[in-house]
């Protein structure tokens, strides 16, 4: 449900949920938005307390939830605000389907016991759509986790634009191509249903609509491109990613890069490749119906062929200017090639064995 943002909206929300402690779960910068101080009005006026919770990092550890868990224990609250990226909106997604287990084990080795804490999402980057799935990413001994359930969906989200206006430039680009990435790929999943694709359609139409609105901010742009990544959202809620997110996290950790950014450079190197490929498709309604996805795609583009829509994609990332990370050493693609999980891989519609992941990498570093 989509909540205005209003302090009265907020007020009426907090009070019909008979929320007395809140945790705000956000980022440092979001402490400057105006949605900050009306989130603290109105919990005031519903009468309840506000604890915040801060003490996280961009792609945030295990252990930064632990901390939020143990706060939301302390406060005893009952409601959670997420407020900001991806980041975030993954830990508050966390603490709510940690804080009811036990304390004493890791939580992630356990089972989600489901609990009626709401979460209100409010996203500041136009990328994860994290407010509108039931995952939730986070690390753990430096490797990625994937946390899913449908208790963490949250019931609640506004959608400003405003919050958008303060992204520095590498994060807008970089967040805005992890929504793209997020549509292309459920477009293409073995999980694609008519229901996703019209979803995944629509947020593709919608970023190369306000592309050019968003990357000025102009608030149009960032209006429509905080839809598309809602959208794409939805998509990938009901199909998962393919193998541009599943490639993308080691690149990430090596060399610096913003997640949408490492996801697009995937994307850009799998696409072709899939276009060649199509008689290793591995989705159970074969080749004929996986060929028919791509020219579907490339019209979705506004494209002619499935090559001319790879060009648009291509010639849109190449205006970004965004950098391409140089391969230390050969010993990387080895790293690279085995951080891919096997199970994201079984959604991707074409085989893709150690040989072609080695190749696609070496692609990746190739500058042309
Ligand atoms: P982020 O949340 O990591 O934020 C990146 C940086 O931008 C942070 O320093 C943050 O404080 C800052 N920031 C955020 N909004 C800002 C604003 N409006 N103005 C100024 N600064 C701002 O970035 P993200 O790309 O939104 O999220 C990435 C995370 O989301 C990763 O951990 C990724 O794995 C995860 N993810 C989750 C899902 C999901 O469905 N749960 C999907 C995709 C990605």
């Amino acid at each position: 449900m989509i909540q205005s943002g209003e302090s009265r909206e907020l007020e009426k929300l907090f009070r019909e949920k008979g929320a007395r402690s809140i945790l705000l779960v956000c980022g440092g910068s979001f402490r400057k938005q105006k949605l900050y101080g009306r989130i603290l009005e109105a919990a005031e006026a519903a009468g309840a307390m506000l604890t915040e919770f801060s003490d996280f990092e961009p792609n945030p550890r295990y252990e930064s939830v632990v901390k939020g868990v143990d706060v939301f224990l302390r406060k005893s609250c009952d409601f959670i605000v997420a407020a900001g990226g991806g980041s975030a909106m993954d830990v508050a997604k966390c603490i709510k389907l940690f804080w009811n287990l036990d304390r004493k084990e890791n939580y992630l080795k356990q089972e989600a016991v489901e609990n009626t804490t709401p979460i209100l999402a409010v996203p500041t980057t136009a990328g994860t759509g994290s407010e509108a799935t039931r995952f939730a990413v986070i690390y753990y001994e430096g490797n990625k986790q994937s946390v899913h359930h449908t208790s963490i969906l949250p019931e609640y989200v506004i959608l400003d634009p405003e919050l958008l206006h303060s992204l520095p430039e590498y994060q807008r680009k970089a967040t805005m191509l992890d929504a793209l990435c997020h549509a292309l790929e459920s477009y293409w999943s073995v999980n694609a249903t008519e229901e996703s694709k019209s979803y995944a359609a629509e947020a593709i139409r919608q970023v190369f609509r306000y592309i050019d609105a968003y990357l000025d901010n102009e608030p149009a742009g960032n209006e429509g491109m905080l839809r598309a990544s809602n959208t794409a959202g939805k998509a990938i809620n009901f199909t998962q990613t393919t193998a541009g997110h599943a490639m993308c996290y080691k690149l990430t950790t090596l060399y610096g890069l913003a997640h949408g950014h490492a996801a697009a450079l995937c994307v850009k190197v799998l696409w072709p490749y899939m276009a060649e490929h199509t008689a290793d498709c591995i989705d159970p309604r074969g080749e004929a119906y996986f060929q028919k996805t791509l020219e579907e795609l490339a019209q979705v583009m506004e494209c002619g062929d499935v090559e001319a829509s790879i060009h648009r994609y291509n010639d849109m990332l190449e205006k970004l200017s965004l950098k391409v990370p140089v391969m230390n050493h050969e010993g990387e693609l080895d790293m690279l090639k085995r951080s891919v999980n096997p199970d994201r891989l079984k959604n991707h519609p074409v085989l893709l064995t150690e040989e072609t992941l080695e190749n696609l990498y070496r692609q990746i570093f190739r500058k042309d």
